[in-house]
């Protein structure tokens, strides 16, 4: 057992400790969720969506105390999470109406008498989540889980124990059985250990592509499926006859929501020359009325990022950048508050920098100027990354096609990028592989079964 201290990200104060798990505590969620599994999977579907509505519920009443652990563990402002609280109920009500559509039998047609796909659960699955969505990152992959008959063990990151507690005590308000999702609070090496157990059958990995590579491996080395749900440098690509208004509007928020520490917010705002300096100009303005503050408060507008070493990585990225032939625009100098990073905007970056390289998790902006169209697209996937994309134009036909060429787990034209109950979501290149919610999702841990009956 170790102990772990965690600090307020923004009164910088000692806030809560706790012991990771012995290898007896380990034993005992694990042996806990192997029991589970076979009881919840008999369930109908009927029967485990009764469940799901009953956590929406729970969720909705405790969202005030749920918002203040999230708020207390990393830092995300108040209205943000009960965003975010909603959002994960109201996925919770979705699939308790809609999974039947998802992994109901399958009939095809073929020379048997009778001939189907069907999609089973396969017991417990290890999730290994962030703590930028300390909540919704979790019931992405739950609530799809639990409707499709499988168990879950939860490793959360260190830094957001509360939440991984708060979540295991709306499950047990909401009335879901024992074992069916357990919480573990281990380290990298005592995850390994769990990956290789087999009473555990996959794992769901979001975090970074260091994370993704090291879970990778171990779960390739004992032949476990896993999903990857890594990194990204969302390009936010404005052609000449975009809305500048909306796309400003919306670059604002992707870029500096959440204290810019969200894997699908766009990181690099291409622009052609036709509206490259209006669109610089409007969005240095909007970004420069961006006050930081107590993430309590409601006049907050920028958070502060979840841990120190964070932001001194951020900002070790930024200095790189500038030293490079980035220019500032905005920003740039980092507060007293050691979590704290000002909205900060970056022109001329330029291939071979950090900022047009790598992923900046925090507030931070690249504007990456195009000859034209083709050299925008080109730019958009000059990058390792393939998770998200947007377009923003008034022609949706020349929006659409220009999204199909991006190479990324999904392009959203004229539209804020963000993950939606009813639709896929994933990456491609090193932002992982397998995707989460809808049918795609839902059937990733499944065994997809044919019969054939003659
Ligand atoms: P990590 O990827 O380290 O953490 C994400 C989760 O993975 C945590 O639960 C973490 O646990 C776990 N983890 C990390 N390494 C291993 C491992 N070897 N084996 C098992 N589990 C592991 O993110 P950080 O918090 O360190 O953030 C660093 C960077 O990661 C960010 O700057 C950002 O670029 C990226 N990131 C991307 C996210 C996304 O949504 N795509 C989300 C979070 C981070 P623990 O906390 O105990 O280390």
């Amino acid at each position: 057992m170790t102990e772990v201290v965690c600090i307020h990200p923004w009164t910088g104060l000692v806030d809560y400790r706790y012991d990771t798990l012995d290898d007896r505590g380990i034993e005992r969620v694990l042996q806990a969720s192997a029991d589970a599994a076979p009881l919840w999977a008999g369930l109908t579907l009927d029967a485990r969506a009764v469940h799901l509505r009953a956590i929406a519920a729970v969720l909705r009443r405790r969202k005030d105390e749920i918002a203040s652990l999230m708020t207390r563990d990393m830092g995300k402002l108040k209205r943000e999470c009960l965003g975010e609280i909603e959002k994960s109920a109201s996925t919770c009500e979705y699939y308790a109406e809609h999974a039947i559509r998802y992994i109901g039998d399958q009939v095809i047609h073929t020379e048997a008498k009778r001939s189907l796909v069907c999609y089973q659960p396969i017991g417990t699955v290890f999730a290994i989540m962030p703590w930028n969505f300390p909540i919704w990152q979790v019931m992405r992959f739950l609530a799809p889980g639990l409707m499709s008959g499988n168990v879950a063990v939860l490793k959360h990151a260190t830094n957001v124990p509360r939440c991984a507690d708060v979540l295991k005590s709306v499950l047990d308000d909401a009335g879901v059985p024992a074992g069916v999702f357990g919480v573990l609070h281990i380290d990298n090496q005592q995850a390994a250990r769990v990956i290789a157990d087999p009473r555990v059958k996959a794992v769901s990995l979001t975090g970074s592509e260091r994370a993704g590579r090291s879970v990778a491996a171990v779960a390739g080395q004992h032949l476990k499926k896993c999903v990857l749900e890594l990194g990204g440098s969302d390009p936010f690509v404005v052609l000449a006859d975009a809305d500048l208004d909306l796309a400003v509007r919306i670059a604002i928020s992707s870029r500096f929501g959440n204290a810019g520490q969200t894997c699908i917010a766009a990181k690099r705002f291409i622009v052609v020359p036709e509206i490259a300096d209006a669109f610089t100009e409007r969005f240095v303005a909007a970004a420069s009325s961006l006050p930081i503050g107590d993430p309590e408060l409601d006049a907050t507008g920028l958070a502060p990022m979840a841990r120190a070493n964070l932001r001194q990585e951020l900002h070790q990225q930024v200095q790189d950048s500038v030293a490079a032939g980035a220019r500032v625009l905005i920003g740039g100098v980092p507060e007293t508050k050691p979590t704290c990073y000002p909205a900060t905007i970056l022109d001329q970056v330029h291939p071979g920098t950090r900022a047009y390289q790598e992923e900046l998790f925090g507030p931070v902006a690249s504007i990456l100027r195009a000859h034209d169209e083709d050299d925008a697209i080109r730019i958009a996937n000059d990058t390792p990354f393939g998770l998200g994309a947007s377009v923003w134009t008034n022609d949706r036909a020349r929006g659409e096609a220009v999204a199909r060429r991006i190479d990324a787990g999904a392009v959203f034209v004229n539209a804020l990028v963000r993950s939606d109950a009813r639709l896929p979501f994933g990456g491609s290149k090193t932002s992982g592989y397998g995707r989460e919610l809808a049918e795609h999702g839902m059937r990733e841990f499944t065994n997809i079964k044919t019969l054939y009956i003659d």
